[in-house]
């Protein structure tokens, strides 16, 4: 997977795509899978890196929600089971099972949250990941050691699923160009082409060489989450916004905080939202909060009281609190919320919304990373209509997710740490480079490694050594690609003057 031969590929094309896509995060991405897969021509451009966006921010659950059971939206938790269980089928490579403990300090929790997970096992029918049970006190400490001991009666374990996601959207973006999709990164949607007030396409900038392109499609899809609205608007200024933006933080931890390999779920945090705290590549990841936000920004930071807030309800659980100076990285996505009743929604399901403006635009957003491809399948349905493409099935519900090439990276015979507080080694960020369309530093550091939200210090650390292969394999100037990396990964440092 090459940049240059996929922008080639977009500027090669004369006549209309089938289907042409606006953002490379889970929705776009999958929609790309999902069109590509019935046999349409499609194109997506993504302004930045795939997963800059909300999809490189989630909590790493691929999961039901037991929030949304707690409010009684059985539809919802049963859809988002379902798809959290193709997925595991599609991509066992990428998505595993993870215990998650309830712990129990009053006498009322144990049957209370017993019986609601019990709910949750019977809702996910022949996609279960695990039964849910009810612990004693010495197993939940089995389970969890680091627990607050004080008040401690027992807890409930439950099963859900986890993964990477950016992991999964690059391989997404791999199994989309396998279906013979063209995606590029830094290709950003500037305008439209419109003919007789219909939208036919749009007028793209390659960011890298600046130059435009004219991508014409039978359908525009936008799929460009929180910033839907403002793409909408491009198109038609009368637009009336349809997203709710909501912040929500996270914070991570040494593993030391969350030793074993269970998770722990927090019901009610002190503003009565759940929280986790999980396992995830050696490290303790906590979140997240729920901040109502004006601006949509491309990288969002954590705000000081989200990350105090995130602290003080993990110190209720930890029998060691953590501090500000325990926090290794704190990261922030928006979540592209659909306000209810947004105008002529054409296509509603559940928590996603499909809308169709008067100029054609197809907007599709709001849903989870877990239930990308019911969006993708729900979404594609619309756009064939739409363009009066030839109906065809949707087949992603047995469409393998391409797998990961571990021997290849090892062949490539760089087996040198980046840092050795990091998992990653030199052949990575080659493999990232050739194979990934990593195009920075930090498309290497915080979206085909991890180590940016794992470890911003450790990752500002390894920026120099990444910026020199870098540059020997795509010429890019390292020393700038350094500056560049240290102004975003100050955003994920702990405001060092508040630590506590
Ligand atoms: C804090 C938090 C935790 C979450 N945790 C979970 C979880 O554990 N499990 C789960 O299932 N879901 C979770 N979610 C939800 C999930 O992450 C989102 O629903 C999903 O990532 C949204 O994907 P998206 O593709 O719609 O948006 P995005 O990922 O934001 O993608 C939109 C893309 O459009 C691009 N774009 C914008 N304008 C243009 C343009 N003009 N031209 C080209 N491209 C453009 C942007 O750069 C961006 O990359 C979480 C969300 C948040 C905020």
């Amino acid at each position: 997977m090459k940049r240059d031969e996929q922008i080639a590929r977009l500027r090669a094309r004369t006549e209309a795509w089938d289907v042409l896509v606006i953002g490379g995060g889970a929705t776009g991405v999958g929609v790309a899978v999902d069109a590509a897969s019935r046999g349409y021509s499609v194109a997506l451009i993504e302004q930045h890196d795939f997963g800059k966006g909300t999809s490189s921010r989630s909590t790493k659950l691929v999961h039901g929600g037991v929030r949304y059971l707690e409010q009684g939206n059985i539809p919802l938790v049963m859809e988002a089971l379902q798809e959290r269980g193709i997925l595991r089928e599609n991509a066992p490579h990428l998505v595993h099972d993870l215990a998650f403990v309830v712990p129990n300090y009053e006498w009322w929790e144990s049957p209370f949250y017993g019986i609601g997970l019990r709910l949750y096992d019977l809702l996910a029918g022949k996609y279960g990941f695990g039964k849910s049970r009810n612990l004693s006190r010495e197993e939940t400490l089995e389970k969890i050691p680091t627990l607050q001991t004080e008040g401690l009666r027992g807890g409930v374990v439950y099963y859900d699923g986890q993964f990477d996601d950016t992991r999964l959207l690059i391989h997404l973006v791999w199994t989309a160009t396998g279906q013979g999709a063209a995606l590029v990164n830094y290709c950003r949607a500037e305008s439209f082409l419109m003919d007789d007030e219909l939208v036919a396409g749009v007028v793209a900038r390659d960011v890298e060489s600046g130059a435009e392109c004219e991508i014409r499609a039978r359908v525009v899809i936008n799929a460009t989450g929180a910033f839907s609205d403002g793409v909408r608007r491009t198109a038609d200024s009368s637009a009336e916004p349809m997203i709710a933006p909501s912040q929500g933080a996270h914070i991570v931890l040494d593993r030391s905080f969350l030793p074993g390999d269970s998770a722990i779920m927090v019901p009610h945090t002190t503003d009565g939202r759940v929280m986790f705290a999980i396992p995830w590549h050696g490290h303790t990841l906590v979140g997240t909060t729920d901040t109502p936000v004006e601006g949509v920004a491309l990288e969002p930071k954590p705000m000081a009281e989200e990350i105090d807030f995130i602290l003080e309800n993990a110190a209720r659980y930890l029998d060691r609190p953590p501090t500000r100076a325990d926090v290794l990285s704190a990261f922030a996505g928006i979540r592209p919320l659909v306000k209810s009743g947004a105008g002529s929604t054409a296509g509603m399901s559940r928590d996603h919304s499909i809308h169709i403006d008067r100029n054609g635009l197809l907007t599709v957003a709001g849903g989870k990373w877990t239930t990308y491809r019911r969006m993708a399948e729900d979404c594609v349905n619309q756009a064939a209509v739409l363009g009066e493409l030839q109906e065809r099935e949707c087949v992603t519900r047995r469409l393998p997710i391409h797998r990961y090439a571990k021997g290849a990276i090892a062949a490539l015979g760089r087996n040198v740490q980046l840092h050795p507080t990091l998992p990653y080694t030199e052949g990575e960020v080659i493999w990232a480079v050739r194979y990934e369309m990593a195009r920075t530093v930090e498309d290497v550091l915080a979206r085909r490694t991890r180590a940016l939200l794992l470890n911003a210090r450790a990752a500002v650390a390894s920026a120099p050594r990444v910026a020199e292969i870098l540059e020997k394999e795509i010429g890019v100037n390292a020393r700038e690609q350094v500056t560049e990396f240290l102004s975003v990964a100050e955003g994920y440092l702990p405001d060092v003057d508040q630590r506590g």
